[in-house]
C-alpha cells in the first residue's frame, strides 16, 4: 500500500531502537518496518523518533487566568516541545471539580493543537461529589498544600477521598507538602536571616512526611493508584519505592525543573521559585538515577506558566515547561547518560497507560501517529523571545541544549515540519 506519509530513521519502540520507516495512513501508524511506499517521505537523520510525549502535569490556566495562558498558546508551547497530548490540573480560580467547570474548561480547550485532557479537583465541602465528573477526566488531583490557586485539603479527610478515588478505578494525583512543617519552618524563618527563605520555608521534610501520610492512607485503600507529583527529594523517592515493593500501588513524576535545577540556581535567579522548591544536587542527581532505574515513572514539565512583573513583584511560585520539553529530553540523553528507552517509557508510554490513554504511548501499528522527533545534533540556546507560552519566558534561557524537536506529528497531522511550527 502507498501511504500518506513515511518517516525514516531510528525509531523508538518498546522493544528497542530500530532503523526503519514507519508508514502513517490516515492519522494511525500502519506499518514500521523498511521499504515502504508513501506520497510524501520524511527522512530524519541524526534524530530519534519517539512517541509524541504525553505530559500528565499541566496548567494551562484558561479560564480565569487568560493572562498568563491559555488553550491555544499553551498546546503552541506543547508542539515546540515534541508534548503531543497534556492533562491539565484543576487549580483554577473556579476549581474543575463539578460538571459544569469541566464543561466549561473542554470547552475552551477546543481550541488547543494538541489533545487535552482533564485532572477533577475533589470538592471540598462534598469529596463524594467527585463521582459527578468521573467520566470526563483521567484522575483527579489533591493538594496537601497551599499553593498557587489552591487550598490545603483537610488532613482528616484524606482517607475518605482516597476511599472514594479508589471506588472509581481514576488514578490520583497528589501535591505532597506538608502544610505544619512548612507553617512551622516559616515561623523559624522570622529570626534568621541567613536562611534562604524561599528553599528554607519549603525544606525536604515538608515533602517527605506529606508522602509519609499519603503511604499511610494508601494502606487504607489499597486499590488506589496514586502519583506523587513532582518528587525532588532522594528521600521521597526511596519511600516511594518501599510502598511499591510493598504491593501498594504508588508511583511518582519528576519535573523538568527538579532535573536540571539545584537550589543554588534558585539563589540566584527569583524566576526560577517554585513549589516544591529547587533542591540541592544530591537530590538532582538521585532525580536522574530515579529515572534510569524506574523508581521515577513519569516525566513531566508542571508547566506553570506566570507572567515576569508577576513573578518579580509578587514572588509567585512556578515555572513553564512546555516549550523546553525537547530541549531537556535532549540534555538527559547526551549529558545525562538516559537510555531514550527510558525516556519513551516516562514520557509516553508509562503516563498512556495511567491515564487509561490506549491508543498512544509506542510506536505500533493501530496506534495514533502520535510522533516528537528529536533530532540530538540541532544545538540551541534557549530563549525567551521563542517561547510560545503566552508568558513569553523560558527558566532555561541562556542554557545550551544538545537537541530540540524537529518533526511533530498529532494524529498524523504536522504540527512541526523540519522545525518550522504550522500555526
Ligand atoms: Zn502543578
Amino acid at each position: 500500500m502507498e501511504h500518506d506519509l513515511v518517516l525514516e530513521g531510528r525509531v523508538v519502540t518498546p522493544g528497542g531502537i530500530l532503523d526503519t520507516e514507519i508508514g502513517v495512513t490516515e492519522g494511525l501508524v500502519k506499518e514500521v518496518r523498511r521499504g515502504l511506499r508513501g506520497a510524501k517521505r520524511i527522512r530524519t537523520e541524526g534524530s530519534l523518533i519517539f512517541p509524541g510525549f504525553v505530559d500528565m502535569h499541566v496548567h494551562l490556566r484558561e479560564p480565569g487566568w487568560e493572562r498568563k495562558e491559555d488553550f491555544r498558546t499553551g498546546s503552541a508551547a506543547a508542539v515546540h516541545g515534541g508534548v503531543t497530548t497534556v492533562a491539565d490540573m484543576p487549580n483554577n480560580p473556579t476549581p474543575t471539580d463539578s460538571p459544569e467547570a469541566l464543561e466549561a474548561k473542554a470547552r475552551l480547550a477546543r481550541k488547543a493543537q494538541v489533545d487535552v485532557r482533564f485532572h477533577g479537583g475533589i470538592p471540598r465541602e462534598r469529596p463524594e461529589a467527585l463521582a459527578k465528573i468521573l467520566p470526563g477526566v483521567v484522575g483527579y488531583k489533591l493538594y496537601l498544600s497551599e499553593t498557587t490557586g489552591a487550598a490545603r485539603f483537610p488532613e482528616g479527610e484524606m482517607p475518605r477521598v482516597f476511599r472514594l478515588v479508589a471506588d472509581r478505578a481514576k488514578p490520583l494525583s497528589i501535591h505532597c507538602e506538608d502544610q505544619g512543617v512548612i507553617d512551622r519552618a516559616r515561623e523559624k524563618l522570622k529570626d534568621d536571616a541567613r536562611m534562604d527563605s524561599y528553599a528554607d520555608a519549603r525544606p525536604p521534610e515538608a515533602e517527605t512526611r506529606a508522602v509519609a501520610a499519603v503511604v499511610e492512607c494508601l494502606r487504607g485503600a489499597p486499590s488506589l493508584r496514586a502519583n506523587v507529583c513532582h518528587a525532588s527529594t532522594a528521600g521521597t523517592l526511596s519511600m516511594v519505592k518501599n510502598a511499591a515493593a510493598g504491593g501498594l500501588a504508588l508511583s511518582c513524576e519528576a519535573a523538568l525543573h527538579h532535573l536540571y535545577f539545584t537550589r543554588r540556581s534558585m539563589l540566584e535567579n527569583s524566576m526560577l521559585r517554585t513549589n516544591p522548591p529547587l533542591r540541592g544536587e544530591e537530590d538532582r542527581q538521585a532525580l536522574v538515577r530515579g529515572l534510569k532505574d524506574g523508581s521515577v515513572s513519569f516525566l513531566v514539565t508542571d508547566h506553570a506558566p506566570h507572567l515576569r512583573d508577576e513573578k518579580l513583584s509578587e514572588g509567585l511560585a512556578g515555572v513553564p515547561g512546555l516549550d523546553d520539553f525537547a530541549h531537556v529530553v535532549s540534555w538527559l540523553i547526551r549529558s545525562q547518560g538516559v537510555d531514550p528507552l527510558r525516556i519513551a517509557q516516562v514520557a509516553s508510554s508509562n503516563p498512556a497507560e495511567h491515564l487509561g490513554l490506549k491508543d498512544r504511548g509506542e510506536i505500533a501499528p493501530g496506534r495514533r501517529a502520535d510522533l516528537a522527533v528529536v533530532d540530538l545534533r540541532a544545538h540551541e540556546v534557549a530563549r525567551g523571545d521563542e517561547v510560545r507560552s503566552k508568558c513569553g519566558w523560558s527558566p532555561y534561557e541562556g542554557a545550551e541544549f544538545p537537541g530540540r524537536a524537529r518533526w511533530v506529528l498529532r494524529g498524523g497531522e504536522l504540527l512541526m515540519d523540519d522545525f518550522e511550527q504550522i500555526s
